[in-house]
């Protein structure tokens, strides 16, 4: 952060916030390091090999990469115009970390509003699915996180979210059931109560459930 930044946000506030947020990144990585060596350990491999050495380091980032998700700024505009039809955005890739097993799942979000008097910039749409998929989670609650937000931030007359994904912990362990996908959907407001209008959402979507 520079000199000029500092002194137009209030000097000490700033520094002070932006040094502990450091600190505490460099914390969770020599921490989660020291906890993956040890894991590597636990399971009977040797992390002072050459081939094991960076090991730790690496799995730390990956994991606070994949739980941290990308600031940004919700957009939004009249609804001048006064559309009311469903805006729909389609196949969304998204991945995410199960809480159960903290492996991954990976698939595809379907995300559509009806607009009430704001409308939303469309790609916003794919970082709210990023904002709440980067964390440890189950598909059900993701799937409510994304409507929530956008009934929250917009106000829309409603929404429709469905997450189509496949399971790593579900696929590569357990019942090995390779190639199973889950889905789950969320619908409020008229995307709810109005069939004709959670039809149109299925319609643009082809294959989506009804
Ligand atoms: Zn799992």
């Amino acid at each position: 952060m520079s000199q000029a930044i500092l002194h137009d946000d209030g000097a000490e506030g700033a520094r002070s916030v932006a040094a502990l947020h450091v600190v505490d990144i460099n914390d969770q990585q020599s921490r989660a390091e020291n906890a993956v060596a040890e894991l590597l350990t636990a399971l009977g491999r040797d992390v002072t090999s050459e081939h094991l050495a960076d090991t730790p380091r690496r799995v730390a980032a990956s994991l606070l990469e994949m739980l941290t998700p990308r600031d940004f700024a919700m957009t939004t505009f009249p609804n001048d115009e006064n559309y009311r039809e469903l805006v729909l955005v389609r196949d969304i890739p998204f991945h995410s970390l199960c809480e159960h097993h903290l492996l991954p799942f990976r698939g595809v979000a379907h995300v559509g509003y009806v607009p009430g008097d704001r409308l939303v910039g469309l790609s916003k749409l794919a970082r709210v699915v990023e904002l709440f998929s980067r964390d440890l989670q189950v598909q059900e609650r993701l799937t409510q996180q994304i409507s929530a937000y956008l009934t929250e931030q917009l106000a829309p007359r409603g929404v429709g979210v469905v997450l189509e994904a496949e399971h790593l912990c579900m696929t590569m362990r357990g019942a090995q059931s390779a190639g199973a996908t889950t889905t789950t959907t969320a619908f409020t407001g008229v995307l709810a109560k109005d069939n004709a209008m959670r039809r149109q959402f299925r319609l643009a979507g082809a294959d989506l459930p009804a």
